[in-house]
């Protein structure tokens, strides 16, 4: 599953992870914690992110 910004185009995708945040390949959404904001842009948290 993908999990896309609204405001920008960074998407996670759980089977590559982000390893630069700490979350290797693999990692579940659930696992990222709810105050992850986007890598990218970092005007977003995770309960903005919309499902891909
Ligand atoms: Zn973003």
């Amino acid at each position: 599953m993908t999990y896309r910004c609204p405001v920008c185009d960074y998407a996670y995708d759980e089977d590559r992870g982000e390893p630069r945040e700490g979350f290797p390949p693999g990692t579940p959404w659930s696992e990222v914690p709810d105050d992850w904001c986007c890598p990218d842009c970092g005007v977003r948290e995770k309960p903005d992110f919309e499902k891909a």
